[in-house]
């Protein structure tokens, strides 16, 4: 299996690059709590400012209480500049007040559970199942849609479809590491806008689908 090869190349180079800031809180705070909110604050914002809003957050807040009792205002004051910061703000407030009403305290464990909670969606809910249930998910979010496509994995247009495929290509047992690895390395070498070819361990595999600029001649790409 091609695809699951060149995986295991990136995965070896994911461990010099920076690990995504959901991975870095979670084994520096090891709390589920902190686990949550990073994913849900990473969404749309840069590892930087996540991890500086972070650290002010959980400060102040530190469970599930604190979030419910926090004013709106000083929570949106905590979290700014993450992306559409009201908007999290307020569905955090939510968050807080619906797992210790209805869940006592506990994040629930089923998917269908959690993407009904205020501010999460498919791709933070497969992430929390894989990291702190450790459940056998893929999230696919920006980094991993567009890597999979680029490396000629898949041929989809959505994320959603791009998890699909992937389940279908990749043994269960890759499942949960595919996000820590892409995003790692699409933060750092499969950029968006011009990915880093020349140092990229897999340039020989890689067709480079959809890639128009690069720091790699594109072609031929099996030099
Ligand atoms: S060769 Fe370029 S496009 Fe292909 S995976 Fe590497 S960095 Fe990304």
């Amino acid at each position: 299996m091609k695809h699951v090869k060149t995986f295991l190349e990136i995965e070896k180079l994911s461990r010099s690059l920076d690990v995504p800031v959901v991975f870095y809180i979670k084994t520096k705070r090891k709390s589920s709590f902190s686990t949550l909110i990073s994913a849900i604050l990473s969404s749309r914002t840069k590892d930087e400012i996540t991890g500086e809003v972070m650290k002010k957050f959980l400060k102040e807040v530190k469970d599930f209480e604190d979030l419910k009792n926090i004013p709106l205002k000083r929570l949106e004051k905590l979290i700014y500049p993450v992306g559409f910061y009201k908007n999290k703000a307020r569905n955090l407030k939510r968050l807080g007040e619906i797992i210790l009403d209805r869940y006592q305290g506990k994040i629930p464990q089923e998917f269908d559970e959690l993407i009904k909670l205020p501010g999460i969606g498919r791709k933070v809910a497969n992430l929390i199942l894989a990291e702190i249930f450790q459940k056998d998910t893929i999230c696919v979010d920006t980094h991993v849609h567009r890597i999979s496509n680029r490396l000629g994995w898949v041929r989809t247009k959505t994320p959603e479809e791009t998890e699909k495929e992937l389940r279908r290509i990749f043994p269960k047992k890759y499942w949960r590491r595919i996000n820590k690895v892409l995003v790692a390395f699409g933060q750092g070498i499969c950029k968006p806008l011009k990915p880093l070819c020349c140092k990229c361990p897999v340039k020989k595999l890689c067709p480079k689908v959809g890639v128009k600029k690069s720091s790699y001649p594109l072609f031929p790409f099996n030099r």
